[in-house]
């Protein structure tokens, strides 16, 4: 998938190309019986969350891909996802109910359906969850049929993600992705069908040469097929991947800033005026009810557990992160410790300055006396005049305690948030 998320990471360029050695030399459990895990005996309260799990396996790699990624056979995979299984039983101890579990990757619906109901019925039995959780599970259209998507459903999906990308034959092709734009419908109106609460395409512009006609013909393309919600990512070119190769070598050329900034707004002007609410940078949503509540988890602060390869974790100003490595990653849990590579403390400086970049880039904004109150920063007061001129340039708009970007602001919302002052 393209996402930009606190999980994704710089690919290692061996598992990239499936070079990667399985280390495994112990056997790590099977799954064990277990009633579903009921609240704390103690009365203490539990905290919302957000899982993640992160699937690494892809069926080849996309020449723009930067996350954690690599191939794998189906032995391969059924060696994760035993390992998968034994790292949500090293979390068992978590003082955390998790109301969305979301697969990301990676490419989770190459993971056998049985698999995939493993990985929920542990994560059901040995962490605490909601009695309303939400299971979100991201696809690649080759691997949607009315067998999968009703095994899908089956196993409590709500929210089907599909890694459209594209939906002409060129667009598809230049992406290095293996379904065409035919199998690409195919998907939406199958999943659509199977009666999910949300069926969300993603999209991706900014390829080079696309032209402001040619990305609006795709939009109505996919408005055509009437998804629930629309993600829609700009092409960026990261180093250490094949297009950044390319890029190097001068034999691709990426837009211009300033088409770039047109398509941008087209995007959330098109959209918007068909009825696609925008509602953060590149999420779009029919109605409000098909907002993403998992990556809320991610603009709010919310606590969220990251498990899997490069998987993020967060939780009380504290974010750490596993090893990236699915060798490594595999070593660890079979060892029997977390597979944790880092963690950092954040102050409430360093965590100011994350509110202010994720809800710069959402409609929303950020809510100052919210700030003020989290982390004793008291933006209004040390950024008056700062944030007059920005409203004054038409980048922001301030409504009570809360700070907004305009689609001007949304455009340029990093370097807004570095034009303040949170020293
Ligand atoms: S499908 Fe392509 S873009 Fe998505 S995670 Fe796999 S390699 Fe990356």
């Amino acid at each position: 998938m393209l996402r930009r998320r606190h999980h994704a990471q710089t690919q290692v360029a061996g598992e990239a190309e499936g070079r990667q050695e399985t280390h495994e030399d112990r056997w790590i459990g099977g799954d064990p019986a277990g009633s579903v895990h009921g609240r704390p005996q103690d009365g203490s309260q539990l905290t919302p969350a957000g899982l993640y799990l992160h699937v690494p396996f892809c069926a080849r790699i996309c020449p723009y891909c930067d996350f954690a990624v690599l191939t794998g056979d189906r032995e391969r995979r059924r060696t994760f996802v035993e390992h998968l299984l034994a790292e949500i039983d090293l979390h068992a101890d978590s003082p955390l109910e998790f109301d969305t579990i979301y697969f990301g990757g990676g490419t989770p619906s190459c993971l056998e359906p049985e698999d995939l109901a493993r990985i929920v019925h542990r994560a059901r039995t040995r962490l605490h969850t909601a009695a309303d959780t939400r299971i979100f599970l991201e696809a690649n259209p080759e691997d949607v049929s009315p067998e999968s998507v009703a095994a899908w459903r089956q196993l409590g999906v709500d929210t089907l993600s599909l890694g459209i990308q594209a939906l002409n034959r060129e667009g598809l092709k230049f992406l290095g992705r293996l379904h065409d734009p035919g199998s690409a419908e195919r998907s939406v109106t199958l999943s659509r069908e199977a009666g999910f609460r949300t069926v969300s395409m993603d999209l991706i512009y900014g390829l080079p040469g696309q032209s402001a006609a040619d990305w609006q013909d795709e939009l109505d393309r996919a408005l055509a097929l009437q998804p629930d919600h629309i993600s829609c990512y700009q092409l960026t070119i990261h180093r250490g991947t094949r297009f950044g190769v390319m890029e190097k070598r001068g034999t691709l050329t990426q837009l211009s800033p300033d088409a770039q900034g047109e398509l941008f707004h087209l995007t959330h002007r098109h959209l918007n005026a068909s009825g696609m609410q925008g509602y953060e940078v590149s999420q779009f949503a029919a109605t409000v009810k098909h907002r993403s509540r998992h990556n809320q988890k991610y603009w709010d602060h919310s606590p969220y557990l990251g498990l899997g390869p490069s998987a993020h974790s967060y939780s009380e100003g504290r974010r750490w992160w596993n090893f990236r490595n699915t060798s490594t990653w595999q070593e660890k849990i079979a060892a029997g410790v977390r597979p944790v590579e880092e963690m950092e403390t954040l102050d409430a400086q360093a965590l100011t300055l994350e509110a202010m970049m994720t809800g710069f880039r959402t409609y929303a904004g950020v809510d100052l006396e919210q700030i003020r109150r989290r982390w004793g920063m008291d933006l209004r007061a040390t950024n008056a005049d700062h944030i007059r001129r920005l409203a004054g340039e038409g980048l922001v708009t301030v409504h009570g305690d809360r700070l907004s970007p305009t689609r001007d602001g949304l455009a340029v919302a990093d370097s807004l948030v570095r034009s303040f002052d949170l020293s």
